[in-house]
């Protein structure tokens, strides 16, 4: 499987190539130059099977033989073996036909672990292989950090280091991070806020002369394999709801776009899907385009999902590749658009999406009321990502006979704030991290200056 960019000017590949790289080299988003599809007999024997075994059939294709069988099944065997539940991400009912995917039962609490948890594993694999050593820089508000510190925890050939902003990001987020006490984790907490720490990876990945030829790795959600990961849970709950036998819908609450374009994989795989629904916080760049056409930038709002506070939505620019009949140039024209001003979609690319995709837009004060609201018709404490996706899944889903599956994508020990305002006194830790609260911190605290951060990472890599 070759893997091609969603701007048309990149060099193609491998995967193997395409894990250690994230951006392509003409500033687009790597994506796989053919489809792999699944037969309807295909996709119904995968019913009732256990969660790793769909995971290899799911991604083989995308992996195009470039890691042995036996070794692909060990690293997926170890990934989902990180999870606390034996179904890895159970399928409860809500209501009538509505149902909730729990992704959060991997180490950090958040569905990032699902992908994070691979990702760790097949940078390590990949980079033993080539007796390479890897850097990975990132920043963090809160969840992306400590997921992708639990993926590299492990790892014998990658040091991470996790920049956030010192005593900006809340407690439990901060020792999810800084309780990992392994020599491989590096956590800096920088003195200024997040954007300083987001522009300090950014130029390190710009000029990586400080780490003399050490390869930098990016791990956020534009890394293909994140997206290959995420697809398997799509395949795995239609199935287990009746597919390919029936269609299913689902409701994904939305942010970088990373979780909804896996799901469209998935349909673009063969599984019936009738319908997605995206739903978002106050940050709406996602459902204003769906329903406006109104492809622009706003400030950014700091709200009670805070994972899903964007102002762009990087992995849209995938789907747009799709929608534009894989022009590459026609998006290029149309980012270069964005990126300077309000812009808007072409009509038939638009109408194409508005057949699969609808959206809702979900403010603050709804989040609290669903958290209530779900609690008293369902018995379950939803997490404020969450709330956001039960709303917007009984607000704009096309029908109620196909069958509803809303993402959890939090659990809600984890958001503590939103299901304290929503009136509840608050969301036990799940019993593994019960201490996480006493146990030992490790982290040091960094001037927001460029080169003191670099030199720390030059000076503490393996
Ligand atoms: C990252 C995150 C999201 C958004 O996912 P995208 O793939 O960026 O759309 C939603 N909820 C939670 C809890 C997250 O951590």
């Amino acid at each position: 499987m070759r893997y091609i960019s969603t701007r048309g000017k990149a060099p193609a590949l491998s995967f193997e190539e395409v894990v250690l790289t994230g951006l392509a080299n003409d500033g687009g988003l790597y994506v796989p130059e053919h489809m792999p599809t699944f037969s309807h007999d295909e996709l119904a024997a995968m019913a009732g099977l256990p969660y790793s075994e769909i995971a290899f059939r799911v991604m083989k294709p995308f992996v195009g033989g470039e890691i042995d069988d036996d070794t692909f099944r060990r690293l997926i065997d170890e990934t989902y073996a990180t999870f606390k539940h034996d179904a890895v991400v159970p399928l409860k009912q809500l209501s009538h036909n509505h149902y909730l995917l729990e992704l959060f039962h991997g180490p950090t609490l958040a569905f990032k672990d699902v992908a994070l948890q691979l990702l760790g594993r097949l940078l390590d694999h990949f980079l033993a292989k080539r007796a390479e050593k890897g850097v990975i820089m990132g920043a963090t508000s809160g969840d992306t950090g400590s997921a992708a510190i639990e993926g590299c925890r492990h790892c014998d050939n990658l040091d991470i280091f996790i920049l956030h902003p010192h005593q900006r990001v809340s407690a439990v987020q901060r020792r999810q991070m800084t309780t990992v006490l392994a020599d491989n984790v590096h956590n800096i907490a920088i003195e200024g806020n997040f954007d300083d720490a987001q522009a300090m990876v950014k130029a390190s990945f710009a000029d990586q002369g400080f780490l003399q030829g050490t390869r930098l790795i990016a791990v956020n959600s534009i890394n293909w394999a994140r997206i290959m990961a995420q697809i398997v849970y799509y395949v795995a709950s239609a199935v287990a709801l009746g597919a390919p036998h029936r269609e299913v819908s689902f409701c994904v609450p939305s942010a970088n776009f990373g979780n909804l374009f896996a799901g469209y994989m998935a349909k673009r795989m063969g599984l019936p899907v009738k319908q997605f629904v995206i739903a978002t916080n106050a940050n709406d760049i996602l459902h204003r385009t769906l329903t406006d056409n109104d492809f622009s930038k706003t400030e950014l709002k700091a709200t009670l999902a805070p994972s899903m506070d964007i102002v762009v939505s990087s992995n849209f620019e995938r789907l747009l590749f799709e929608a534009y009949d894989r022009d590459g140039q026609a998006v290029a024209d149309l980012m270069a658009r964005f990126a300077d001003s309000p812009t808007s979609l072409h009509d038939a690319p638009l109408a194409e999406l508005r057949k699969l995709f609808a959206s809702h837009s979900v403010d603050d004060d709804t989040i609290l009321e669903v958290i209530q609201e779900a609690f008293e018709h369902t018995g379950e404490l939803l997490d404020p990502h969450t709330a956001t996706g039960y709303r917007a899944a009984q607000r704009a889903r096309a029908d109620e006979t196909t069958p509803m599956i809303t993402l959890a994508t939090a659990h809600p020990a984890k958001f503590e704030e939103a299901v304290v305002k929503a009136g509840f006194k608050g969301a036990p830790l799940p019993d593994n991290m019960h201490d996480l609260m006493t146990r030992e911190e490790r982290y040091d605290v960094l001037a927001a200056e460029l080169k003191a951060v670099q030199a720390y990472v030059a000076e503490h890599r393996h």
